[in-house]
């Protein structure tokens, strides 16, 4: 285990809060992260102060971001550091929020409204560690469990079951069966969490070491309501993909679509509230799959020309990990050559056709049919080739 190091930035916002009567300390993601030896993303602050304490200690520095939640954001340089009240969580009536907060007196309180006993850990600047749920033995034990009883955890706040299976996923720790049990049976309750949370959620899982946890998603039932449900494929395979670009989210729409599952990757991205980008490429991606995509250079030049590169280099990644497809690097191949598959890699552009007299409309047409002739015949693209055919073409 490693020992957690503050930031200075971040111990003396403690410090400020310390010096004006406070109790502060780290808490949080950020100690689970360094206790495991992690570099932490952000640092949370939890303190005694009332928001509007902490409001004014930081005066211009503070921007109150959450207040309703008990959150003051600090501006430190170059880092934002997000520091809440002590607080108990009122009741939940819609699975979501709770539908009130009220501050806490004490520190192992507020510990006790978080979600798993690895995130439920504080840390002092005289190096203290407040650990009132053996959340670094769990840590030790890599294991994600819930603060109580996780039944009822999750139905206070059902993002909580997609917190754990990204957290399990991304620092490759196993559910005590308690707590994964009882993500099954609550896995409804995510129905009523909206959209954009379940796919932030989601898009993070996707790119875990740990692909196990994206079947678990499904299989659990927290994507019922997107229409995927135990009827889930194998989804192993995903874990080949590289996490950067499309390739794992195209390569889970093609698994869905292959097996039946969803008819449409579009709807389904769609009903998650993904970005158009996303969509579009996961969808052709899936379209040229489930087409069937060639073993040769001169067809993927052409689907290159019609889809992007993009699209292409993404559809033969996928078709490597999901189908055992050979020729996975044949578009990226085409790319490093730089032989001529779109109007970009063409021996000539726009202007030499203006200069022979083309004009609006024309000059895109008869560059794409320029492309689509070198396609065919790769050792013409020349400029002199390409603009003796165009003069052809003007005079006829
Ligand atoms: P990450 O690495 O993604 O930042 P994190 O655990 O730090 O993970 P944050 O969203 O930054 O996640 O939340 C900070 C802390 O607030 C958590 O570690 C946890 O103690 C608490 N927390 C966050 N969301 C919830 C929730 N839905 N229910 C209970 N506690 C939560
Ligand atoms: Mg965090």
């Amino acid at each position: 285990m490693s020992k957690v190091k503050i930031p200075d930035t971040v111990a003396d916002v403690i410090i400020k809060l310390e010096e004006a009567g406070y109790e502060a300390y780290a808490v949080g993601g950020c100690v689970r992260d360094s206790i495991m030896g992690l570099t932490p993303q952000d640092w949370d602050v939890t303190t005694s102060a009332a928001p509007e304490k902490t409001m004014e200690i930081f005066g211009e520095r503070a921007i109150p971001t959450g207040l309703q939640y008990g959150t003051v954001s600090v501006k430190c340089d170059g880092c934002i550091v997000e520091v809440t009240t002590f607080r108990t969580d009122g009741v939940y009536t819609d699975n979501r929020r709770p539908d009130s907060i009220a501050y806490a007196s004490s520190l192992p309180e507020d510990l006790s409204r978080r979600d798993f006993t690895v995130n439920a850990i504080a840390y002092s600047l005289s190096d203290e560690i407040i650990d009132p749920f053996n959340g670094l033995r769990d840590i030790n034990n890599r294991l994600l469990r819930a603060v109580g009883t996780a039944k009822d955890r999750f139905e206070e706040d059902a993002l909580r079951m997609f917190r754990g299976l990204r957290i399990a996923a991304k620092l490759g720790l196993s559910i005590h069966p308690n707590t994964f049990s009882a993500i099954y049976e609550k896995a409804h309750l995510a129905a009523f969490l909206s959209a954009e949370r379940i796919r932030d959620e989601f898009k993070k899982i996707l790119v875990c070491p740990n692909t196990y946890m994206i079947t678990c998603v499904f299989e659990s039932g927290l994507m019922a309501s997107f229409g995927v449900g135990s009827n889930c494929p194998d989804l192993e395979d995903l874990g080949e993909l590289p996490v950067e670009g499309f390739s794992r989210l195209s390569g889970l729409c093609y698994a869905l679509k292959k097996n039946a599952v969803i008819s449409s990757p579009k709807g389904f991205l769609e009903d998650l509230h993904f970005d158009k980008h996303s969509i579009k490429v996961a969808d052709a991606v899936c379209q040229l799959l489930m087409s069937g995509i060639p073993n040769d250079k001169k067809s993927w030049k052409k689907l290159m020309f019609a889809y992007g590169d993009e699209v292409c280099i993404t559809a033969a990644l996928v078709a490597k990990a999901m189908d055992k497809y050979e020729y996975a690097s044949m578009p990226e191949d085409i790319l490093e050559s730089g032989e001529c598959w779109s109007v970009k890699t063409l021996a000539i552009d726009g202007n030499a056709l203006l200069e022979l007299g083309y004009s609006g409309k024309s000059i895109g047409l008869a560059l794409e049919e320029l492309v689509a002739y070198v396609i065919e015949e790769p050792s013409h693209n020349t400029a002199e080739t390409l603009i003796a055919l165009a003069k052809s073409n003007i005079l006829k």
